[in-house]
C-alpha cells in the first residue's frame, strides 16, 4: 500500500525527503513525515479521557492553530 514492500524506503509528503527504514505517520492524517515536519502536540484523547502527546505533521499543525 505505502512502499512497504521491498526497498522500503519512504517519502515525507511535506518536504518529499526521501527516507530509508521505519517511517513515522502523522496522528491526523496518517501520511508519512519526516522528523522534521513532525510535531508532538497534547491532543485530547476522548477514548481515554487524557491528553496525550501524538505526533501530528506540519500542516495539520497549522490547520488545528487556525
Ligand atoms: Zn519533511
Ligand atoms: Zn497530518
Amino acid at each position: 500500500m505505502n512502499g512497504d514492500g521491498e526497498g522500503g524506503y519512504w517519502l515525507c509528503h511535506v518536504c518529499e525527503l526521501k527516507s530509508i527504514g521505519k517511517s513515522r505517520v502523522c496522528a491526523a492524517c496518517f501520511k508519512t513525515t519526516c522528523d522534521k515536519h513532525l510535531r508532538h502536540v497534547t491532543a485530547y484523547n476522548p477514548a481515554t479521557g487524557l491528553y496525550e502527546l501524538q505526533p501530528i505533521c506540519l500542516h495539520c499543525a497549522i490547520e488545528s492553530s487556525l
